[in-house]
């Protein structure tokens, strides 16, 4: 059997994937099983999704925490988030970034694989610059580094259950399948895990609003990057009036600095410049 789990954000269509998956491996003859987990349902927030692929009916129903494949949709988890945990010894890690596979960290003994998913969706017009939709890229490219499912019965998912725009979605699975870039597994000596899990936020007794926001970095939620040009900025404080997170401060100059352990990435600063001096840019 082979298990795989999803790790992305609300918006970016996790969940779908792990749907589709699951609809092309039945194309391929397999029976399959997907289903996700939700933690806090809102766009942005981290989401998991599991499918399970076998030539037999699978009877378990728990979620996957010991995979074959871990799918990467955004590369700001790789920071914040334990994705390899759980993954077997000649497993395979696949990140959605611009990154090469050689470059990407992950434990001994695991095969490595990057697409530029977001680029492909943009290209494809799948979802918007701000939060591109790039499921069925990252599925393309899927396909091709784990055989999974093959790229014919995957095109004929997409036609069958995506509800939007297919052709484009089939291009864009095209485009990761020829695009994926693979890596061997590093090798070494094990150490401690690559993505250790993040130490607790401490939660004082008594009413929370005793902890300062200052303590709790929100920034982890961010796909995007607000870059300030300065050059053409009138020092109108728009972007930090209106950002809801307090992640924009003005400094002696006048000028706007971006606090980026608080910014989340909205976007709002950017629509609200007059001058649209604000540029968001993704990240790695
Ligand atoms: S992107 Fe959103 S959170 Fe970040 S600085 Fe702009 S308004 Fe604030
Ligand atoms: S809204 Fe735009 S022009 Fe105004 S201070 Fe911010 S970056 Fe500068």
């Amino acid at each position: 059997m082979l298990e795989i789990r999803f790790h992305g954000r609300g918006g970016q269509g996790a969940v779908v994937a792990s749907e589709l998956l699951a609809q092309a491996a039945f194309l391929d003859g397999k029976m399959p099983q997907s289903f996700p987990f939700f933690g806090v349902e809102r766009r942005g927030a981290p989401v998991t999704a599991f499918a399970r692929i076998d030539d037999r009916p699978i009877r378990v129903r728990t979620s996957v925490t010991e995979p074959d494949v871990v799918v990467v949709l955004d590369p700001g988890l790789l920071a914040t988030t334990p994705v390899s945990e759980g993954l077997r010894p000649g497993g395979l890690l696949l990140v959605n970034t611009r990154t090469a596979a050689e470059a990407l960290a992950g434990p001994v003994g695991i095969r490595r694989a990057t697409v530029d998913a977001t680029r492909i969706a943009l290209a494809r017009g799948l979802g918007t610059s701000m939060m591109p939709i790039v499921n069925t890229a990252v599925l393309g490219a899927l396909s091709r580094a784990s055989g999974a499912v093959s790229p014919e019965a995957l095109d004929r998912a997409i036609a069958a259950f995506v509800p939007a725009r297919p052709d484009a979605n089939r291009d864009a699975a095209r485009d990761g399948y020829l695009q994926v870039r693979a890596a061997p597994a590093r090798e070494g000596p094990s150490a401690a895990p690559a993505h250790p899990r993040p130490p607790p936020v401490p939660i004082p007794e008594g009413p929370i609003a005793f902890l300062s926001s200052e303590s709790t970095p929100t920034a982890a939620w961010r796909t995007f990057t607000p870059v300030i040009h300065r050059e053409r900025c009138t020092r109108c404080n728009f972007c930090w009036k209106f950002c809801p997170d307090d992640a924009i401060e003005l400094g002696a100059d006048g000028f706007p600095r971006l606090r980026a352990a608080f910014c989340k990435g909205c976007g709002i600063c950017a629509a609200e410049c007059p001058p649209k001096t604000i540029e968001m840019v993704a990240e790695a």
